[in-house]
């Protein structure tokens, strides 16, 4: 984390996450500084927890063999350093059914941070196995709830869609699921191939949006960043408002917005890679390629599908950032 770094300053250590608070006219090394007035800054205490689950114990419970999977699942797929919050909650877990009680089409189910409870509204495995990847991925720092990656309103849009991604990929995507997590699910899986699959699932299971949006700075600018975030939590907005007020011209906006976003990130990594080994015209064909698995990206809305973006809005960004270090490709080459 940012705020556990430390900086030498003329006026002594201060730590990175507070020099814009304060005012730091030079923080360049000064090593004449004396010893005995280094501050030692604490280290977030790391979630106290043994590291593992009692099976046995784990079965009994109410749907005890959908949690057992679920552990397995996760034992065998991620790095134990990565399941803190997994195993802390997961012992403490209570899972109540209200099926019938319905509240509308959007909630199947949801995940209380605060007590670390999941209600279920159905008894499709999907929904569970959805419920369960947030509660491996929460945690209350202070007062701030951390879910995934979401920090207390900050995110949801991100969270959700990534949250659905895991679970999709990890026990497959269920036919009764009728929450409409699509548009969000596409955006994030594009999001992933930018960060890098390891990274992103690790910086989730730690609920570390911080990180992520750490990550995505290296390619954008802070604006682009914030406008990534935010356009996601306005899609996921949307979708959960009334259906009189819901604007499908803003929805769309929105939408592709987000993903030329996305977009520039992955030709600006493709530029530095560019630089730094000078990828030859086939491998890079070849990333372009597999990035936009196709082309044209498309929504489905009420029945209905609108074409969102594609190879010709990808081509124009991705001339315009190789124009910035004086690469041109000709457009045939990069439409192959
Ligand atoms: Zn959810």
């Amino acid at each position: 984390m940012l705020s556990d770094l430390l900086l030498v300053t003329n006026q002594g250590l201060v730590q990175v996450g507070e020099l814009t608070k304060r005012k730091v006219i030079d923080y360049k090394l000064n090593k004449r500084y004396p010893r005995e007035n280094i501050v030692k800054v604490k280290l977030p205490p790391r979630v106290i927890s043994d590291c593992y689950v009692d099976i046995a114990k784990l079965e009994r419970k109410k749907f005890g063999e959908l949690l057992t999977y679920f552990t397995r699942v996760l034992e065998s797929n991620f790095f134990n350093l990565d399941l803190d919050y997994f195993y802390n909650n997961i012992k403490t877990l209570d899972i109540k059914e209200l099926r019938g009680k319905i509240l509308n089409n959007h909630v199947l189910g949801e995940y209380l941070i605060d007590t670390n409870e999941i209600l279920l509204y159905t008894d499709c495995k999907n929904t569970i196995y959805h419920e369960l990847f947030h509660m491996a991925s929460s945690c209350f720092r202070g007062n701030t709830a951390f879910s995934g990656f979401s920090q207390d309103d900050v995110g949801i849009g991100l969270d959700e869609g990534y949250t659905e991604f895991l679970t999709r990929r990890y026990f497959g995507k269920s036919r009764t699921f009728i929450t409409n997590y699509e548009d969000q699910v596409k955006l994030v899986s594009f999001i992933e191939k930018v960060v890098g699959k390891n990274k992103m699932e690790s910086l989730y299971l730690k609920a570390n949006l911080k990180g992520l949006l750490k990550e995505l700075r290296v390619y954008l600018t802070q604006d682009e960043v914030v406008d990534l975030v935010s356009n996601i939590d306005k899609l996921r907005y949307l979708y959960g408002v009334e259906i009189k007020d819901f604007s499908l011209n803003l929805y769309l906006d929105y939408l592709r917005e987000s993903y030329l976003i996305i977009f520039k990130a992955f030709v600006r990594k493709l530029v530095r890679e560019y630089q730094q080994t000078w990828l030859s015209n086939v491998i890079i064909d070849k990333k372009v390629n597999d990035f936009l698995e196709g082309g044209n990206i498309r929504s489905y809305v009420d029945g209905k599908t609108y074409r969102i973006t594609g190879l010709d809005d990808f081509v124009n960004i991705f001339q315009e950032e190789f124009s910035k270090i004086g690469v041109y490709f000709n457009e045939s080459e990069v439409r192959k």
